[in-house]
């Protein structure tokens, strides 16, 4: 069986086709423009391919509340010819197959719990630390969904005692995401993430900021297993001072043998998808919007 995906994202969408294994047979990436021309694009690449279902994972904000009116509309983003477009809506017109939908977040927190890092664990929290902060918990195998999707990348966290920076949300300002996403260690010390590889501070203050955050999420999600992806977290020197700091913070409080110092570097961990998690997770949501009507 046959099953389509679409990363939808804000610069480019890649359609592809693959199997109930998750393996991708084939791919196609077109540029973000308008969505009638985008979308024109992805039905071209699907003409005559046969999907049992079709998955997207989409850049957000979405609204995925079943019983709202605007249920699979893109809501406020400042790709003006987006902004409230009907993305599930013009799919069903388009495709008569199952269509899934869900972020581009939860897409890669699926597909690296289903094929990934979290394989087999049907549990698990991924982060993405990027241009935003976003994530999504799997819980029992589903996305953990409430009114809408979780926004998790907006929480409130403590700011340490010696920052200066106000913080970058042009919402919350010092969110976790106004403190930590990529533009926040640019506009804080002046250069790109990439270009302050070497500079330990840098660092050791995104790790104060990320493990508040993770912090939060192990208190209230219990995860079996917490995986960060995202450009900024290219840095892997981040990973030994998030676990260091996660550590301390928790100060031995909950005991998961996960948090030991022998342990935690298996429990917080990089993606094993990487680029591909985004295609796979729509993949798997085409699975689900497939057995979900079948
Ligand atoms: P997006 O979130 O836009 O999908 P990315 O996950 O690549 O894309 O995030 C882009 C942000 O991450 C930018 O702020 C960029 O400066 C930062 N970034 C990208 N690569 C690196 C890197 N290797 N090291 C540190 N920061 C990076
Ligand atoms: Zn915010």
């Amino acid at each position: 069986m046959l099953f389509g995906s679409i990363e939808a994202g804000g610069t480019k969408f890649v359609c592809g086709i693959g199997n109930e294994k998750g393996d991708i047979l084939e791919r196609l990436s077109l540029p973000t423009t308008t969505p009638e021309e985008t979308l024109a694009g992805c039905e071209h690449f699907f003409e005559g391919k046969d999907v049992s279902a079709i998955g997207i994972g989409s850049f957000g904000p979405v609204d995925l509340d079943p019983s709202s009116a605007t249920y699979g509309h893109i809501m406020n983003t400042p790709k003006l010819a987006w902004k409230h477009f009907d993305l599930f809506g013009a799919a069903k017109l388009r495709w008569n197959v199952p269509i899934g939908l869900d972020t581009d977040v939860n897409a890669a927190a699926l597909a690296e719990s289903k094929w990934g890092a979290a394989a087999g664990l049907q549990n698990c929290l991924y982060i993405t630390v990027g241009t935003g902060i976003g994530a999504g918990a799997v819980v029992d195998g589903q996305m953990l969904k409430g009114i809408s999707h979780p926004e998790m990348g907006h929480i409130l966290v403590r700011r340490r005692h010696d920052d200066t920076y106000k913080g970058g949300c042009p919402y919350h300002t010092d969110c976790l995401e106004g403190l930590a996403a990529g533009p926040a260690i640019e506009a804080r010390w002046g250069k790109k993430g990439v270009e302050l590889q070497e500079d330990h501070k840098v660092w050791e203050l995104e790790a104060f900021y990320l493990s508040e955050a993770l912090v939060n999420y192990i208190l209230t999600l219990a995860p079996k297993k917490i995986i960060m992806g995202g450009g900024v977290m290219k840095q892997r020197q981040l990973f030994p001072l998030i676990h260091h700091q996660v550590q301390q913070k928790l100060n031995d409080y909950v005991f998961f043998s996960q948090l030991t110092s022998e342990k935690i570097a298996d429990y917080i961990v990089p993606p094993q998808l990487e680029d591909n998690a985004g295609i796979k997770g729509a993949m798997a949501i085409a699975q689900q919007a497939y057995d979900e009507t079948s």
